[in-house]
């Protein structure tokens, strides 16, 4: 099963995606999680890059194609997967459809999480208390959101205008059981 999820940073759906791939034992491939994975070296091009993820900003589309392409193709999306965090702009839903088409794959689902971005700011200021990631203050949230809305809600437009049958809006403000519960009927009825 390959599913994308659309949504803001806060609106939790890296916590779902979690929980769904282990459910479904498929990949959780989150591309903030493998650039944290990968930045942790001190050499001069993670420090920069480290920087731009702090500040809120994005990374460049080129980075994010070589990072999804090497991951796509290899033995660990055989199962399936969960797309969290990719396509964030056009340029990536371009890349990644191309990339299904040439190697005859379909898209199963995509889920776009909607919530309230004043709850969002509430959320990702308690998770930088307990997670202590850099990029979730409140200096920067407004920049997360700002490019989530010039860059990446376009794209999930384009995504429920192209995928109307298997285009999904899941509305995250409820409690993550609820959540989970939901995202369970969605798969159990399309399938
Ligand atoms: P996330 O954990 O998904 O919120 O990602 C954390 C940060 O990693 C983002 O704010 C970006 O700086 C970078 N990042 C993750 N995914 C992408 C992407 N698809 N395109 C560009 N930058 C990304």
């Amino acid at each position: 099963m390959k599913i994308v999820f659309f949504g803001p940073p806060g609106s939790g759906k890296g916590t779902q995606a979690k929980l769904l791939a282990k459910k479904l034992n498929i990949l959780h491939l989150s591309t903030g999680d493998i650039l944290r994975e990968k930045l942790r070296g001190g050499d001069a091009l993670s420090i920069k890059l480290k920087q731009i993820m702090s500040s809120g900003n994005l990374l460049s589309d080129e980075i994010l194609k070589q990072i999804i392409y090497y991951k796509l193709m290899s033995k660990v999306c055989n199962n399936g997967f969960i797309l969290d965090g990719y396509p964030r702009t056009i340029t990536q839903s371009e890349f990644l459809l191309s990339f299904f088409k040439s190697n005859n794959l379909n898209l199963d689902i995509i889920l776009d999480f909607k919530i309230d971005f004043k709850l969002v700011e509430q959320r990702i200021i308690f998770r930088s208390k307990q997670e202590q990631r850099s990029d979730d203050n409140l200096d920067v949230i407004k920049t997360r959101l700002d490019k989530y809305v010039q860059e990446t809600y376009p794209v999930s437009q384009f995504f429920s205008k192209n995928f109307t049958h298997n285009f999904f809006t899941i509305d995250a403000s409820q409690e993550v059981h609820k959540i989970q519960k939901e995202l369970i009927n969605i798969i159990k009825k399309g399938q």
